[in-house]
Parts: C-alpha cells; sequence; structure tokens
C-alpha cells in the first residue's frame, strides 16, 4: 500500500469526492478547499512534481485542468479562477504528488498571494533568457 495520500485515492484505497477522470489524470474536491469549487487535478501516475512530468503526462493534466476550470466556472459562477501549482517544500508543496488546484476566486475571499516585484534592468532579463536558451539548447 503507498503512503502516498494521492495514490491512495488514485487507488480508491480513501474516498474523495471524484469530479473526472480520464487515462493519465483524476480530479476531486480538495479537502481543505478555499472556495467552494476548489479542484485538484492530479496525474493519476505517482509523478512527485513538475520536473518528472513525461510530455504526454504535462499535456493530459493541462487538458483536464482547461475542462475542470470550464466546469467550475458553469456550475459556480465565480468572479474568477486561479490555477495554482506548487513544486518543492519552499514553493508551498504540501503532497509530493503532481496536481493543480483549480481555485474559483470571489472579491474579498481572502486569498492572498504576495507578489514582491522587483523590476530588474533590461540588461539583467536579457542575461537570464541567455542563460535558460543555453539550457534548453542542451
Ligand atoms: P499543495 O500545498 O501540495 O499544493 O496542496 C495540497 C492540497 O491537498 C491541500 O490544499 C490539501 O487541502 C489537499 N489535501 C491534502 N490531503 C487531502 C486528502 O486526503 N483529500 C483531499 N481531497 N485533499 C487533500
Ligand atoms: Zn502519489
Amino acid at each position: 500500500m503507498s503512503d502516498c495520500i494521492f495514490c491512495r485515492i488514485v487507488a480508491g484505497e480513501i474516498p474523495a469526492a471524484r469530479v473526472f477522470e480520464d487515462e493519465a489524470t483524476i480530479a476531486f474536491m480538495d479537502i481543505g478547499a478555499v472556495n467552494p469549487g476548489h479542484v485538484l487535478v492530479a496525474t493519476r501516475a505517482h509523478v512527485a512534481n513538475v520536473f518528472d512530468l513525461d510530455d504526454a503526462q504535462a499535456a493530459a493534466l493541462m487538458r483536464t485542468v482547461a475542462r475542470v476550470s470550464r466546469a467550475v466556472r458553469d456550475a459556480f459562477a465565480p468572479a474568477g479562477i486561479n490555477l495554482f501549482q506548487a513544486n518543492g517544500r519552499a514553493a508551498g508543496q504540501t503532497v509530493f504528488h503532481f496536481h493543480v488546484h483549480v481555485l474559483p476566486r470571489e472579491e474579498g475571499d481572502g486569498m492572498r498571494l504576495d507578489w514582491p516585484v522587483k523590476n530588474p534592468p533590461r540588461e539583467e532579463l536579457v542575461a537570464n533568457a541567455e542563460r535558460l536558451r543555453a539550457v534548453l539548447r542542451g
């Protein structure tokens, strides 16, 4: 038996309020919902984080996220929706099985994400882009 809580949900070993499933993904209600309609979309396979997703899993995940987002919009008519996804403890990840939060939002709902903008100089952006292009070139 897995000690990963989301693997246990996928396997049906612990209950979850399921929303959608296909061959690569599963969507279920977040037990700690911030607002009504807060859904988690996860890979069926145990993948710890974004770094370990293969291309097919990444594509399938985003397809389900978009499909569930449209359903949340139609069912709950929120003022907005955020997609949240955390990788690593420092980024706020608490369950180490890849998932995306589909989080309905309302004005003044108390949800906060501080975004301490630094506005770096253009040369720094250009240099950072080149660092990334070098990695992507392989
Ligand atoms: P993270 O911080 O890793 O992005 O989010 C993990 C989420 O999983 C949290 O929002 C938490 O409420 C949710 N969660 C943790 N355990 C369970 C569970 O057993 N069932 C369900 N449905 N959600 C869970
Ligand atoms: Zn897992």
